[in-house]
């Protein structure tokens, strides 16, 4: 599993409701909660934050976007809310992002930069499988098992294994969560093991020459 920042966001709060500290790669700002949550309003909530990510992401990719194909857009704005509804008894949430171009566009321009802005990399992101996994005292990187084959080893961390049954249905005979080991190095040869390992999206498998 590789992490897709290099540094995580860090943050602390003390005993002041409720200014929190946001470190990021190049300095920090605080986050704060309203006066009406208790907080003292001197930055942004987490609700803003999270939709900010979604309104910076869309711009930048426009942006990005716009510069490739050398359209003439000086300036586009975005405005990004949410809302809550009840669906089968399950809470549904619902971000609607609305986009202005302060500078008139085809009709084609404007379908073409909709799907620009739909696959921003954060709505990617907001769209996908999401899973929060939350550590207390976690020191350094979860403990791998091995499980040696001939000239390579196999390793495995449960702590990143969601089951996902990956593994076990695409490649039985090496992988058999029924069985103790349950990873047999022995049973297919390396390519194959490598590839099926490479296949494993948590990162849970690794795959090392030795
Ligand atoms: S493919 Fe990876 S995550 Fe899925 S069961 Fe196997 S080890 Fe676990």
């Amino acid at each position: 599993m590789h992490y897709r920042m290099n540094e995580p966001v860090r943050a602390e709060i003390g005993e002041a409701a409720y200014s929190t500290t946001v470190h990021w790669r190049n300095g920090e700002f605080i986050a704060d909660e309203p006066p009406k949550n208790g907080g003292h309003d001197v930055g942004p909530d987490p609700f803003t934050l999270l939709l900010s990510s979604l309104a910076t992401c869309t711009l930048i990719t426009l942006r990005m976007h716009i510069e490739k194909v050398g359209w003439d857009v000086p300036s586009i704005g975005v405005a990004v809310n949410y809302f809550t509804a009840l669906k089968d008894g399950e809470t549904v949430t619902t971000l609607d992002r609305d986009i202005v171009f302060t500078s008139p566009l085809t009709a084609d321009q404007q379908v073409t930069l909709r799907e620009v802005a739909a696959n921003c990399p954060i709505s990617r992101l907001l769209e996908g499988q999401v899973t929060v996994r939350t550590f207390v005292e976690r020191t350094g990187e979860a403990e791998a098992k091995e499980y040696a084959g001939d000239g390579f080893v196999v390793e495995w961390r449960p702590d990143f294994c969601q089951h996902s049954t990956r593994c076990w249905t695409q490649l039985n005979k090496v992988f058999n969560p029924t069985e103790r080991p349950w990873i047999h190095p022995e049973a297919a040869p390396a390519e194959r093991i490598e590839e099926q390992v490479g296949q494993c999206p948590t990162g849970a498998l690794k795959f090392r020459r030795v």
